[in-house]
């Protein structure tokens, strides 16, 4: 095993942790997660750009962060679906922004959580989930006692990332209004391509 190094003030925040991985071996194991995970050559390319830090990469522990202000990706071990979630969040960070992509991905979701396909069938669960909340799941500080979802807090990315790692980037598990959000992130996200070209986008 790679010699650890002193864990930076983040991955003390996060998790507690006094040590991490040393960068090289985390740039290592993040980019054979590039070459497994069915992420876009752009999307690739973007994470290079961050930070990305791992706690230890011994063993699948799951967990993560995406630190926005630092740029920062950081799981805590060597666990694809948490890593998977965490640069989801780093893509959606600025997506979100663009337009009304916010907005329209939790109307999408609204959707998805009554799509009736069962092809879609796990993530209309999850999307039910995060649209309706879980009676059963207990959240001492929500009002009603138990956890109420994410559309209630209107929390777009969660749910952007919560579909991705819940996919694990496999597009054809998302119905196409979902799976046009995460165009350039995963391949296969991409829409159709018209016969003809359309009008220009102007946002
Ligand atoms: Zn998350």
């Amino acid at each position: 095993m790679s010699r650890r190094v002193r864990a930076s003030q983040e991955m003390r925040e996060g998790f507690g942790l006094t040590q991490m991985e040393p960068p090289d071996a985390v740039r290592e194991w993040f980019e054979t997660l590039f070459n497994r995970q069915p992420f876009t050559d752009a999307a690739i390319a973007y994470f290079r750009t961050l930070r990305l830090e791992a706690g230890d990469l011994s063993g699948a522990h799951g967990g993560g962060f995406w630190w926005g202000d630092q740029r920062l990706v950081q799981v805590r071990g060597a666990q694809d679906e948490a890593a998977i979630h965490e640069l989801a969040h780093a893509f959606w960070h600025d997506a979100r922004e663009r337009g009304s992509n916010a907005r329209e991905l939790m109307n999408a979701v609204v959707r998805l959580a009554d799509e009736p396909d069962p092809r879609y069938r796990d993530a209309q669960r999850l999307a039910h989930d995060y649209v309706h909340g879980i009676p059963t799941q207990p959240d001492p500080s929500s009002p009603t006692g138990f956890w109420r979802g994410m559309l209630v807090e209107e929390n777009d990315w969660e749910m952007f990332a919560g579909l991705a790692s819940g996919c694990m980037g496999d597009m054809r598990r998302l119905p196409p209004y979902v799976r046009r959000f995460y165009a350039g992130l995963f391949v296969g996200a991409e829409p159709a391509r018209p016969s003809e070209p359309g009008p220009r986008r102007t946002s």
